[in-house]
């Protein structure tokens, strides 16, 4: 038990993902992306044609999740099922579809060894909405990242503009309240701030920044 984890938890855009990887290149260690998981597994039941309301159909599916993550010339690639998702997963659509299927309690039950496996030598660095507080519940370092809505939308309409897709602020506005409002007030690992857990306030923060607060805060843990 002495493999080190350090859990990123917050709403979506507040830059977990980022931030995520920088400090996971930064320190040499694994990375668990939490939420492509739930992505994938919302593009499987899309792919399958499953009612995304039908938690015992998309049980097994879930337990049986063909998800590959590799390295292809040095990008990292998500595949499902032998095909490459990387790109699909990302979209809005499927964001709010996962977060439906991560309602379910045994779904979330169903994900939860493959989720622990990602803790290797050195050291895991994960990212999600419960790495805090369900899955690496014994993680000795945790944080929890957030932003305004208003913040996250605007970095999310600044991405998809730099992808030349056509964004309407108003809707980003309402969808990442809708998610946000989802992720919060389920039943199972609903997203909190674990306890113990660092708070950082990205708001007016630089990326560089919040991986600077995260290493100081790790340095005394770890
Ligand atoms: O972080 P990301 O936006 O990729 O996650 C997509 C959805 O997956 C979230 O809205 C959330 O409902 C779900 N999720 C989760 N638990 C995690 C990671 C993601 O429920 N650890």
């Amino acid at each position: 038990e002495s493999i080190p984890v350090i859990t990123i938890d917050g709403p979506s855009g507040a830059g977990k993902g980022t931030v995520a990887r920088v400090v996971a290149e930064q320190l040499g260690w694994n990375l668990l992306d939490s939420g492509a998981i739930y992505r994938v597994l919302a593009v499987a039941v899309q792919h399958h044609n499953i009612d995304v309301q039908l938690e015992d159909a998309i049980i097994p599916l879930a337990s049986h999740l063909d998800v590959e993550f590799i390295s292809k010339n040095g990008e990292a690639r998500i595949m499902l099922e032998g095909e490459d998702v990387t790109d699909n997963i990302r979209t809005e659509e499927v964001g709010a579809v996962a977060s439906k299927v991560a309602a379910f309690p045994r779904v979330r039950e169903a994900l939860l060894r493959r989720q622990r496996a990602f803790k290797e030598v050195p050291g895991l660095l994960a990212d999600g909405r419960d790495m805090g507080t369900v899955v690496f519940p014994d993680a000795k370092v945790k944080v929890f990242l957030t932003a305004t809505a208003e913040e996250r939308a605007n970095r999310r309409m600044i991405q998809l503009q730099q992808k030349g897709v056509d964004v309407n602020i108003g809707r980003l506005l309402s969808d990442i309240r809708q998610r946000d409002e989802r992720d919060q007030n389920r039943k199972v690992a609903p997203l909190v701030p674990a306890e113990g857990a660092l708070i950082v306030d990205s708001t007016e923060l630089t990326i560089e920044q919040v991986v600077e607060k995260i290493l100081l805060f790790a340095n005394d843990k770890l």
